[in-house]
């Protein structure tokens, strides 16, 4: 069975994971998306929001289920028995970050877990979770980005934020 974890941070989810997962969807027998629970980075969604976020984005993806993470990636790939993981391109900006983390992970695992790279749908090229949360903070039309519900907890957390 081919199993693949596809990490990140999703605050917030946005089209252009959507079309990642749902493409790595078809190519695996079942793909864990994983919030990243990182104490130090401070977030608009909370770990557990952004698993609920997730999951009522992707409930029509029967091959895919949510789950957060703290710690190293390798650890939990290990712990999960995954040695897949996905990651998404957008353009050569990513491209450095993303390869020095794939060969870090995959020399901190001995070669177990590799990294496979989706590019990016054109549609959604431009999209990145800190966009979407300018655009909202500003009170621009975040509608393009993400999905109606998500645009409307984001302006949510922005009125009671700023209140
Ligand atoms: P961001 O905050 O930049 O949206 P995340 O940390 O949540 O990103 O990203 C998780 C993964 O999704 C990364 O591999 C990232 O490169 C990828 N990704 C982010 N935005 C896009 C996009 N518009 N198209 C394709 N992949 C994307």
């Amino acid at each position: 069975m081919k199993r693949a974890i596809y990490p990140g941070s999703f605050d917030p989810v946005h089209f252009g994971h959507i079309d990642v997962i749902r493409r790595a969807s078809n190519m695996f027998d079942e793909l864990i998306v994983s919030v990243i629970h990182n104490k130090n980075k401070s977030a608009l969604f909370s770990t557990e929001e952004r698993v609920t976020i997730l999951n009522r984005a992707l409930a029509d993806i029967p091959n895919v289920s949510v789950e957060s993470f703290d710690g190293l990636l390798v650890n939990y790939c290990c712990q999960k028995g995954v040695s897949t993981i996905v990651r998404g391109l957008r353009a050569i900006t990513d491209f450095e970050f993303e390869l020095q983390n794939a060969q870090t992970n995959a020399k901190l695992s001995n070669g177990v877990v590799d990294t496979v790279f989706l590019t990016t749908n054109l549609e959604y090229a431009y999209l990145s979770s800190s966009a979407v949360k300018e655009i909202a903070y500003f009170g621009g039309d975040v509608s393009m980005c993400v999905p109606d519900y998500v645009a409307e907890m984001i302006r949510e957390k922005y009125k009671t934020n700023k209140e």
